[in-house]
């Protein structure tokens, strides 16, 4: 019987079958100059040495911030997580491989992109004992076909091999599109939208949930909250952009 399974099975394999095929890594992702074909970031130098990277960031969130120690949002308001950190700020031209990576079926940048994750988890002199990306819904996977955050999570398990748990967690209920709230409604739509399917793998454990954008933080942080409740030690987020001063990009706020 051929049924929605089956589709997105298909779907999968013959994206994965054009990833082969179209190998990417010949051109700089960013501006489309001819690189070498095993070049990291699959990056220019010009490019790579214009990248928005957060120099000075606030000690909870990972926001830039200009002096200080927390953001102002932070002041307002401690977030539950111990500590997260961004790579970049959300401007150009990681909002532009953000977005190709989430819509325009691109899974390849995850692979770039996740070499500066794990760069940054190395600088952040932290200790976890696994990896969880983000989940995002059944339906969501099923359009899209693959889970971004897993993606980006590549380079732990390769480079550093550590684990990854991608079922660790997951989206319980399809949150209403966020784009319509406020932000303190955004802050609370997102509960009791994720569970824990292994409260002993949790117990006592540091862990490190990675997501492509911290936006308001909403889902990190309510992940961290069910975390905590299964008796998580402590709780890191990893983000390869965060938004800037807290300014809402539409495109974030979609899974
Ligand atoms: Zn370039
Ligand atoms: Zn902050």
């Amino acid at each position: 019987m051929y049924n929605l399974y089956m589709r997105f099975n298909f779907k999968e394999k013959f994206n994965k079958l054009l990833d082969n095929i179209f190998v990417n890594d010949f051109k700089c992702i960013v501006c489309g100059k001819e690189i070498l074909r095993n070049s990291r970031y699959s990056m220019c130098k010009d490019c790579l040495a214009k990248l928005p990277y957060i120099k000075k960031s606030c000690e909870k969130c990972g926001e830039s911030i200009v002096s200080g120690n927390l953001c102002l949002n932070c002041k307002r308001e401690l977030p539950k997580i111990t500590q997260n950190f961004s790579v970049f700020d959300y401007s150009k031209p990681i909002n532009y491989l953000i977005t190709n990576l989430k819509y325009d079926n691109k899974k390849y940048i995850a692979n770039y992109l996740s070499n500066f994750l794990v760069e940054k988890f190395i600088e952040s002199n932290i200790k976890v004992d696994f990896v969880i990306p983000v989940p995002i819904s059944e339906n969501r996977l099923k359009i899209r076909g693959y889970n971004q955050a897993e993606l980006l999570c590549s380079a732990f398990n390769e480079k550093l091999n550590m684990e990854v748990c991608p079922n660790l967690v997951s989206r319980i209920v399809d949150t209403i599109s966020q784009t319509s709230l406020s932000r303190k409604e955004r802050l609370t739509n997102l509960t009791n939208t994720f569970k824990v399917n292994d409260k002993n793998k949790i117990k006592g454990k540091s862990i490190l949930i990675v997501d492509d954008v911290y936006t308001t933080g909403a889902t990190i942080n309510e992940i961290a909250k069910v975390l905590f409740k299964a008796k998580a030690k402590n709780v890191y987020g990893l983000t390869i952009a965060h938004s800037v001063n807290n300014v809402l990009m539409e495109e974030t706020l979609k899974e």
